[in-house]
């Protein structure tokens, strides 16, 4: 069968990571696509991102690892820093070969920009501000009616619309969203000269580390145990996420005195969740963070969502039919992100134990997974 077909027609909920790494992958093959998304043009978030080496390598494939490379900060060694500051450190493998770093860290509207100028050239329609309302399995084709009133009738529905999915509920295949008594905090800080790969400190309080993110640029951050899903007001992030940085080591004394500024600084919930019963129904299917979304600390969740459209899109390529295509899509994705999903339940669990050892051998599998080809 052609990997060109110029017939089919697709509609992707959610202009994220999956959303827009799924709609270049599938226009690459030929696809008209067209993405809604229900945030405004340009509302990315602006905290930073690890793109890891399956991230890149995903990336890769879809011509745009140079460009996360040249837009970020290329990195290849972690270093652990124990509370009686001894030093672990970590080479990772450099899966896009030796000449290129194994991971980046990247401010996240830059990673956003990269994408969507792709599926832009790709001739991708992206339209803000409207959402999915209803969707209508005919035999065949999806009727997928929108919040702005109009409706579009198309061979694929994708639903990359995050952790909390509209269309996962909408095509009745709902995940329970799990707390795990963790908030992580992220603030924008100017890069120290020492910060040229993720150095993580374990002291006797919280979590924290930092990840350069370009030149001049790098974030912080930081694992709040024992949190409650509480609030806390804008104007006191920085201040409230210094007390936890805490007195430590001279770097994290350095770090603690960049903290500046609470418009630079937020502090989301650690959250998991996974679509147990198949991804799919009919002509549509949950992607990325809708289907299994794993804890931030594994940073593999951006890899698992830009993978899952190149699976997607190679699937469909493979089979006349999108049903069978969506259910080997699920088949050859669903241990995977499974085995993500439920190991960063275990890791959240024994950072609230300050068992941080013993995540080591799990943070080593996972990788030692990830690598492994897609
Ligand atoms: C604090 C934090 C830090 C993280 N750090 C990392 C990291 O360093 N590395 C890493 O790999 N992963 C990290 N992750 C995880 C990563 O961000 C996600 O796994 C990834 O963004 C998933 O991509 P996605 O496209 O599935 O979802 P998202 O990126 O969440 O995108 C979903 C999109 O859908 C839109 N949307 C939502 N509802 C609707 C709707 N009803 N209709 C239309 N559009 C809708 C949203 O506005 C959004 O644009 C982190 C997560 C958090 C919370």
């Amino acid at each position: 069968m052609s990997t060109i077909d110029h017939a089919r027609s697709a509609l992707i909920a959610g202009a994220g990571i999956g959303g827009l790494a799924t709609a270049s992958a599938l226009a690459q093959r030929g696809w008209a696509v067209e993405i809604v998304e229900i945030g405004a043009a340009g509302s990315t978030a602006g905290w930073g991102l690890t793109l890891s080496g399956p991230s890149l390598r995903a990336l890769g494939s879809l011509g745009l690892a140079d460009r996360c490379l040249s837009a970020g900060f290329g990195m290849s060694v972690i270093t652990n820093v124990d509370a009686d500051d001894s030093e672990g450190r970590i080479d990772l493998p450099r899966l896009m070969g030796p000449d290129r770093p194994a991971m980046v860290g990247i401010a996240r509207p830059e990673l956003h920009r990269i994408l969507l100028d792709e599926a832009r050239r790709l001739d991708v329609v992206v339209s803000n501000g409207i959402s999915v309302a209803a969707v209508r399995q005919e035999t065949g084709p999806v009727r997928v009616e929108l919040t702005d009133g109009t409706a579009r009738v198309v061979d694929l529905l994708v639903g990359a619309d995050g952790i909390r999915s509209v269309v996962r509920d909408l095509i009745g295949r709902p995940a329970p969203i799990r707390y795990h008594g963790q908030m992580v905090w992220r603030a924008l800080v100017p890069r120290p000269g020492w910060a040229t790969g993720i150095v993580t400190f374990f002291g006797a309080g919280q979590q924290c580390g930092i990840v350069p993110i370009s030149s001049s640029g790098a974030y912080v951050f930081l694992v709040e145990s024992k949190a409650e899903p509480d609030v806390v007001p804008d104007a006191e992030l920085a201040g409230r996420m210094r007390d936890l940085l805490g007195p430590g080591p001279d770097r994290v004394a350095e770090i603690r005195r960049l903290v500046a500024r609470s418009t630079s600084v937020v502090r989301r919930p650690v959250q998991t969740a996974l679509v147990d019963a198949p991804w799919s129904r009919g002509s549509s299917v949950v992607i990325g963070d809708a289907a299994h979304a794993p804890s931030p600390q594994m940073a593999s969740g951006a890899a698992l969502a830009i993978e899952d459209g190149l699976v997607l899109a190679e699937e469909l390529a493979d089979h006349d039919d999108t049903g069978s295509a969506l259910d080997a899509f699920v088949g050859r994705r669903r241990e995977r992100c499974a085995v993500l999903v439920n190991t960063s339940v275990t890791i959240a669990a024994l950072e609230q134990q300050q068992r941080h050892r013993d995540t080591h051998p799990l943070i080593a599998s996972c990788h030692e997974l990830m690598a492994s080809p897609v």
